[in-house]
């Protein structure tokens, strides 16, 4: 089983949206399992507090290290194998490729930071590994975990219908997905392309193939030009 371990201060958000539909029927069916761990679990004084005041002044609080080193030493021995990641606007970006590597081990370790963050030295001393949700700040690291881990679950074999859908989609080939349309054949005067309802597949196999292709070069040059070297090669 695909085992997800989160290092959180609001376990109660938990499995939160992951519990619902594709996800939510995976982990009822045990394809994949999700365990929390409650940082402040690991509190020694009376008010279980978890931060402090930053070195050096500024605003707001930081997560000690003492503490969360030792969430973080409890979530390693339990699942030894398993990337950690400290969830962080300065990380790695993540992506598909990354969704499909952590999917296609055992699981991954998530570390979800509030306030301004945890203290340096728990990234130092430990192999934990930074990614960012994107390029935005949010007020924890939560939503990223559930993001990212919705991402990694629906890649498991058996969560998704069939493994085609995942091939064609978006970043799976190198571009973004073409175009989809459904019933009625006609709405507000717009029609669904012919070629879709010709019945021809290589002809449409082909028209899809443009427009993912016209939709990338459009959109993200960025991707495109990486298409095209990967095309190349
Ligand atoms: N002071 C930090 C932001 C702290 S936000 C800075 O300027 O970089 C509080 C927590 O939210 C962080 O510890 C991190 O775990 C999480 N977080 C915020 N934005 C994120 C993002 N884009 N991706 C992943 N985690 C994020």
């Amino acid at each position: 089983m695909w085992n997800a371990r989160i290092l959180t201060l609001l376990p109660e958000m938990y499995p939160g949206p992951l519990g619902l539909s594709l996800a939510g029927k995976a982990l009822e069916n045990g394809i994949w399992g999700l365990e929390t761990l409650d940082i402040r679990g690991f509190a020694r004084d009376k008010h279980r507090s978890v931060d402090d005041t930053p070195a050096g002044g500024g605003p707001g609080m930081v997560m000690r290290a003492d503490i969360l080193g030792q969430a973080v030493d409890a979530a390693i021995a339990k699942a030894p194998g398993n990337d950690v990641v400290y969830l962080s606007p300065r990380g790695r970006r993540f992506d598909q490729a990354m969704a499909t590597e952590w999917a296609a081990r055992d699981g991954v370790t998530l570390i979800c930071g509030r306030f301004e963050g945890i203290d340096e030295r728990v990234l130092d001393a430990r192999p934990i590994i930074e990614v960012s949700l994107g390029d935005f700040v949010l007020s924890g690291g939560d939503v990223a975990a559930l993001a990212m881990l919705d991402a990694c679950v629906r890649l498991l074999p058996g969560v998704v219908g069939t493994a085609e859908t995942l091939v064609e989609e978006s970043f799976q080939s190198g571009l973004l997905e073409y175009p989809h349309y459904t019933r009625p054949q006609a709405w507000e005067g717009r029609t669904i392309p012919e070629v879709l309802t010709s019945g021809d597949h290589a002809k449409v196999k082909a028209w899809r193939q443009a427009e993912a292709e016209r939709i990338t070069r459009l959109r993200r040059p960025d991707l495109w030009e990486r298409y095209e070297a990967s095309q190349e090669d």
